[in-house]
């Protein structure tokens, strides 16, 4: 049987690993060697170092990950910024134009705003939704166009074709933020997206123990992308590549049962009066259900809502949780809270976030893998208790 012909949780357990497999070693051993013997090398790149991202833990997960989004090529990284950082820098240059999403990732958004200017690089934000207004915004220096395949806080999805189209048309490099969707629900490269860019420390690894990240692409851009890291220095170790390779096989069995327990508590909170809007791209009501259906093979597991009763009731009501952790992060196979405004967006300008829906008594939810049953009991007790 062709290993290219498996089926995604197939590749998801066996591509990439070692063959034959090391010393008999069933599970990908870890590799802990900073350095290895001279074996002909005559590129700076292909030296056997940790930093230059080419041990064997290295190479088993980053062939896994490309496989599994069915591209030519993946590097993992320390973590989800280092990837992101990393890869606009490496396409980005003085004297160049980006058209973004208008609400990013908060890390990323600060990024853009604050340090792309200070080495020459200009940008304008647009809204990823709606393709009408790019054209305007284009300039004869753009070269880049970036987005993310389900947004945070608010969860709204792209017309994804369109932004594959619009970076053909004009010759630019269409990146996008696959995290929140992760590699089950949304293959970039089968679209046509240039590059993806995940944190690992979320869906991909689910386990709340490890940071790290991956840019996944074509054999010539993960070449040019991974020179310039081994000069940025943001590698994984081996150890961290460890956790990472043994948490994917479970990728799709967790987001399968983390994304149906969010559907049942985002349809139970549309339903609840204590509840104010609810926003999860797989409720008929949301703004973008027919783009998620379109473009993606499920809903995620993040869902955001808005309690009755303002910001006051809002901490009050997720610190009478029992189940839920009020920690930022998500993806995890525990369920996650908490308040954007505080956490991811907290460096965010006030009057700007609330523009964009991210209010003070804003909550998301990363939903984990728990009984959906006891998930819904223990939210239905919190807003039962602190109803006015
Ligand atoms: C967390 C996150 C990042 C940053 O990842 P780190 O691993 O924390 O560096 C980037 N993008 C999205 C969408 C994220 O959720």
């Amino acid at each position: 049987m062709s290993k290219n012909s498996f089926g995604f949780t197939t590749k998801l357990v066996h591509a990439g690993e070692p063959d034959p497999r090391i010393e008999g070693a069933v599970s990908m051993p870890i590799f802990q060697s900073s350095t290895y013997e001279y074996s002909g090398e005559e590129q700076y790149d292909d030296i056997r170092y940790i930093r230059l991202n080419n041990t064997p833990n290295h190479k088993a997960i980053q062939k896994k990950l490309a496989a599994i989004e069915c591209a030519e090529s993946a590097l993992v990284t320390s973590s989800g910024m280092s990837a992101i950082t990393a890869t606009l820098l490496t396409f980005l240059k003085q004297g160049d134009h980006l058209l973004s999403h208008k609400s990013l990732y908060g890390g990323t958004a600060s990024f853009i705003l604050e340090d792309l200017p200070r080495y020459g690089i200009t940008f304008d934000l647009i809204d990823t939704t709606d393709p009408s207004g790019w054209s305007m915004m284009l300039k004869p220096n753009t070269k880049v166009i970036y987005a993310e395949t389900i947004t945070n806080p608010m969860l709204d999805v792209p017309e994804l074709g369109a932004i594959v189209d619009f970076a053909k048309e004009n010759n630019l490099i269409s990146m996008i933020d696959n995290t929140f969707a992760s590699p089950v629900l949304f293959s970039p490269a089968e679209l046509g997206f240039d590059i993806s860019l995940h944190s690992c420390t979320k869906y991909i690894n689910g386990h709340s123990d490890i940071v790290a990240g991956a840019v996944i692409g074509s054999d010539e851009f993960i070449k040019i992308i991974t020179s310039r890291m081994n000069h940025f220095g943001g590698s994984l170790n081996p150890g961290a590549c460890f956790l990472l390779h043994r948490a994917i096989k479970t990728l799709e069995l967790r987001m399968i049962r983390q994304s149906k327990n969010a559907g049942q508590i985002a349809l139970f909170l549309e339903n609840h009066p204590e509840i104010l809007s609810v926003n999860y791209p797989g409720l008929v009501s949301n703004n973008s259900y027919e783009r998620a259906k379109k473009y993606l093979s499920g809903f995620s597991a993040m869902v955001s809502f808005e309690v009755v009763g303002g910001k006051t009731r809002s901490i009050k009501f997720m610190d009478q949780l029992d189940i839920a952790i009020n920690a930022p992060s998500l993806g995890g196979v525990e369920t996650l809270i908490t308040r954007p405004a505080l956490s991811s967006h907290s460096g965010m300008d006030p009057a700007e976030r609330v523009k964009a829906g991210i209010t003070d008594s804003l909550i998301r939810l990363s939903v984990g893998i728990e009984s959906v049953d006891d998930l819904i009991t223990d939210l239905d007790q919190a807003l039962i208790k602190t109803a006015s």
